[in-house]
């Protein structure tokens, strides 16, 4: 694992979840309370909201707002979205799984794509002439953010535990958080 330094204040959400892993990991230790830790990666799915900028809502009521789509950075920075249906089966296979207990799980996809074609792919889906804008980090986050490029999770250890692999594709998920927001736009006059 790489972690940036305390001057870069978006490593603290990274630094204090791992705090919580050593907690809960004490606890099991110590007390034997049985504890399961699950890591999840860039969970997206309907009733999510925007508020706090995640990318896929944001990008979904943008389009079909016909707001510009704000893509940050160059928008070559990757992610991989798992669905929450997928993740809530897998958290759910974890607690049956008795060896689980004192172990440290991640749950995502390696379905990876490119933060410009996740807003390509949003607008193909919605049919929205939205342009794409592209937004400089330091108007984004302010000065001295620092985003990742990359992140994949490796899924050996959950795959091993209960067989999971995750079964629903961006796209499918994609249009359900479009049919989940376009149910809640007003209707056109
Ligand atoms: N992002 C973007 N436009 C937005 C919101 C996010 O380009 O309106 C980018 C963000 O910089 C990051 C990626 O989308 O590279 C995923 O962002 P999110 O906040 O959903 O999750 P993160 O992976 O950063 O935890």
């Amino acid at each position: 694992m790489v972690l940036g330094p305390s001057s870069k204040h978006r490593w603290a959400y990274a630094c204090s979840k791992l705090i919580d892993e050593f907690l809960a990991l004490a606890y099991w230790k110590e007390k034997k309370l049985p504890v399961v830790i699950a890591r999840l990666f860039n969970t997206v799915g309907p009733r999510q909201t925007g508020r706090y900028g995640m990318v896929v809502p944001s990008f979904v009521q943008q389009a079909l707002g016909g707001d510009p789509i704000t893509v940050y950075g160059d928008g070559q920075q990757r992610r991989c979205f798992t669905d929450v249906r997928d993740v809530v089966r897998a958290v759910a296979g974890l607690l049956r799984h008795d060896g689980a207990v004192g172990q440290v799980y991640n749950i995502g996809s390696q379905h990876e794509i490119t933060i410009l074609a996740l807003a390509e792919r949003v607008r193909e889906l919605t049919g929205s002439a939205s342009p794409i804008q592209f937004v400089p980090y330091s108007r984004a986050y302010g000065e001295g953010f620092e985003d990742m490029p990359r992140r994949m999770p490796s899924l050996v250890k959950i795959q091993r535990a209960i067989g999971y692999i995750p079964g629903i594709s961006l796209e499918q998920t994609l249009e359900s958080v479009i049919e989940y927001y376009r149910a809640g736009l007003p209707a056109p006059a």
